[in-house]
């Protein structure tokens, strides 16, 4: 069937024991398009893409996949998909070719056109050069690549990437970059996750933000570059004080959060000019003791942090350090950083878009 939405996920729970790894998810995909399902660690990211895999089922809600529903008709969803799941499914005792070749052997290509299929991806990928050595000796980044190569045998219209560049280091991650961007030449339609704000802004047509299981803002990388314009202040309170929240909870966008000894308050705020004293007055007329106060503009992990209430965590991951013709790359791991999009200005158009 063919259809203008190629995954669409409507309220979609899951639930593992105690944990609600899903929470009553939607979002649509239109065809042709990458959307980027981003969020930290425990988000419910790699539970999404095992439900719209057909890998889960969902306790509630439902799900389609190119117009075919993925509880109903998993088989079938199976035909048109494409996965790149986070832990690699490639045999490391392979060389690159007959990993390709054997996905494709498995998937009834016929030996054939499997091995057609597999030298074009090689030179897709820029794995021709590396195409007969074994995977084990692979880099991270080339590995990567073959994975995509891999998940692309049979030519799916839609494809699953699970953290496509999660561990690797700058340059490996460009290259995974364009290897992504190419696809859409061809007109696949992607779903990929990821816990960098960055790569998100850099591959996808829409974004949509997880938390806990609940989808927290739902736009396009424009969009959220504009909600990337909030400001936040941070107070600090010389003693703790029950009055301090209500004071300013008026004059802060969303909700004031408190440190665990009570001295510090922060919140997302509309930048604007003289809002420290504004705010000063008002803790002063609550009879509340300020010690410093400070407006900061935005990095991309406030913008996080003013739609969650969280920050996205350090990524201590690195490359594997096999072999790697993929270049180093040093340089900054933070996920979520990106210069370009600091900005001032405010951020609530996003909030509560589908949560
Ligand atoms: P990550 O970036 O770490 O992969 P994620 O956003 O993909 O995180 P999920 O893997 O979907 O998050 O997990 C969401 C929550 O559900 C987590 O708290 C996780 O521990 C829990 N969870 C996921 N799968 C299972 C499972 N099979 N059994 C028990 N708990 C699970």
């Amino acid at each position: 069937m063919v259809t203008d939405l190629m995954i669409r996920a409507e309220g979609l729970q899951k639930r593992y024991g105690d944990t609600q790894a899903l929470a009553g998810v939607s979002f649509d995909v239109p065809a042709g398009t990458i959307l980027g399902l981003l969020g930290p660690n425990g988000a419910g990211k790699t539970t999404a893409v095992r439900v719209l895999t057909t890998l889960a089922v969902p306790d509630a809600g439902s799900a389609t996949v190119a117009g075919i529903d993925v509880v109903k008709h998993p088989n079938e969803v199976r035909h048109h998909i494409g996965v790149a799941a986070q832990d690699a499914t490639l045999d490391g005792l392979l060389t690159g070719r007959q990993n390709l070749t054997l996905v494709g052997e498995l998937c009834d290509m016929g030996r054939r056109a499997a091995k057609a299929r597999t030298v074009e991806l090689l030179e897709q990928f820029e794995l021709t050069h590396a195409a007969d050595r074994v995977l084990k000796g692979y880099s991270g980044g080339m590995r990567r690549r073959l994975d995509l190569a891999a998940s692309l045998m049979t030519r799916p219209p839609v494809l699953f990437l699970d953290e496509p560049t999660t561990g690797l280091d700058p340059t490996s991650r460009q290259r995974v970059w364009e290897a992504i961007r190419g696809l859409l030449d061809e007109g696949v339609t992607v779903l990929l996750t990821t816990q960098y704000l960055e790569e998100a802004d850099e591959l996808a047509n829409q974004i949509v933000v997880v938390n806990h299981g609940l989808v927290v803002a739902d736009g396009t990388p424009l969009e959220l570059k504009e909600a990337s314009r909030s400001a936040r202040v941070e107070v600090t309170l010389a003693t703790p004080s029950t009055a301090a929240v209500p004071a300013i909870a008026g004059l802060v966008a969303g909700q004031v959060h408190v440190s665990e000894d009570g001295r510090q308050l922060t919140a997302g705020v509309d930048s604007s000019p003289g809002l420290a004293t504004t705010l000063v007055r008002a803790l002063d007329a609550a009879g509340v003791l300020v010690d410093n106060i400070e407006v900061r503009q935005p990095s991309l992990d406030d913008v996080f942090f003013t739609l969650t209430g969280d920050h996205i965590e350090e990524d201590v991951a690195g490359d594997d350090g096999l072999d790697d013709d993929d270049g180093g790359g040093g340089g900054s791991r933070r996920p979520g950083v990106n210069p370009s999009l600091d900005g001032s200005g405010r951020a609530t158009e996003l909030e509560g878009a589908n949560a």
